[in-house]
């Protein structure tokens, strides 16, 4: 008698290890699919890593920091039986037969049935205030730094953007004694609870219409010169917001780029898909309404369920 071999697993190659990806590799799991997670950090977590603040949208975890949190959720991940390949990133895709072969920088190669793009985003900066962060370790770029909860105090800091990001660090930074003189290219933008409070706060100076100022790194900080006046400060943050993650897209072949929506997030539809078959995207990187870890892992869950559902249909020949 001949015995069938058992069916091979689908495997799901995830491109990412924050709250999208390790929700959509423990949900593969369940789903009867084999995840393959592919980080290009040393850890997993993502952007909550480094988050003191209490998460307010996680429910059941009242008053848990975004960095307990994430230690929780990336703790349960490394106790999964999940293949993680951490300090790695894709050099190329390609589809081979019906499948997906990924070329991985160290050189390993992957094949998988389907790939989840779990990838978030990073912060916005311009070429000059990046030149400026390499040059100068007193320019930080983007929120929520072991730096801005510790070593920032009894200072100037001068922080450029006008959203939530930059108004929340100001208060965060002159509660803890500096003084903040935070500078808007136009109108401020961030939530109305924030402009009240840093408006009522003696040591947050608010400058909206602010031209960016010329930037002179000094041993001990930063010299903003505008037209009209120039100030030292001891630190400079730069708040502009954020950027998807999709340069990873680059290293595919073009028929297996997705679409993007205007601004350049991942378009999905309620299932994850982005409209190349086999291809899913979850989190941040497809621009959902209110970006959060909830969010993520919801979308995460639904990748991995909508892959199951569309192996299971490819396989049934439907
Ligand atoms: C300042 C700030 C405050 C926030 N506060 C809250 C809050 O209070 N509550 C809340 O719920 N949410 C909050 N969020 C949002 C929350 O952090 C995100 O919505 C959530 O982390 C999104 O998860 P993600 O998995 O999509 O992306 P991420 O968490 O960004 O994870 C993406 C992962 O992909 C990896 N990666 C990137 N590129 C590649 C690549 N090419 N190859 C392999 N890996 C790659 C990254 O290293 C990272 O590990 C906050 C975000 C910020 C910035």
């Amino acid at each position: 008698m001949i015995t069938e071999p058992p069916p091979t697993p689908p495997v799901v190659a995830i491109l990412g290890a924050g709250p999208a990806g390790m929700s959509c590799a423990n949900a593969c799991l369940s789903f009867g699919l084999t995840p393959v997670v592919i980080e290009r950090d040393d850890h997993a977590g993502g952007a909550q890593r480094s988050n003191f603040h209490p998460n307010l949208w996680m429910l059941g975890a009242p008053g848990e920091s975004g960095e307990a949190m994430t230690r929780r959720m990336a703790e349960h991940f490394r106790s999964l039986p999940v293949h993680t390949l951490y300090r790695a990133e894709v050099a190329a895709v390609e589809r081979e037969n019906e499948r997906f072969h990924l070329h991985l920088e160290a050189g390993e190669s992957l094949r998988a049935d389907a790939i989840v793009l779990a990838t978030g985003l990073r912060p916005r900066a311009t070429p000059a205030l990046e030149k400026l962060a390499e040059a100068s370790s007193r320019v930080l770029i983007g929120p929520l730094s072991p730096v801005i909860r510790d070593g920032i105090r009894d200072t100037d800091v001068l922080i450029l953007g006008g959203a939530d990001n930059a108004l929340d660090h100001a208060l965060f930074l002159a509660e803890k004694g500096n003084r903040c003189v935070v500078c808007a290219r136009g109108a401020f933008s961030a939530r109305a609870a924030f402009l009240d409070a840093c408006a009522r706060w003696p040591g947050i100076e608010l400058r909206p219409s602010c031209a960016t100022p010329e930037l002179i790194p000094l041993p001990t900080g930063i010299r903003a010169a505008w037209p009209d006046a120039v100030r030292d400060f001891g630190w400079l943050l730069v708040m502009y917001g954020y950027l998807p993650n999709t340069e990873v897209l680059d290293r595919f072949v073009p028929a297996l780029r997705p679409a993007l929506t205007a601004d350049a997030h991942v378009r999905v539809d309620a299932w994850q898909r982005t409209g190349v078959p086999g291809l899913y995207a979850a989190g941040d990187l497809t621009g959902p309404p209110q970006p959060s870890v909830p969010t993520a892992i919801a979308q995460g869950l639904a990748a991995a369920r909508a892959i199951e559902r569309d192996q299971r249909a490819a396989n049934s020949g439907q």
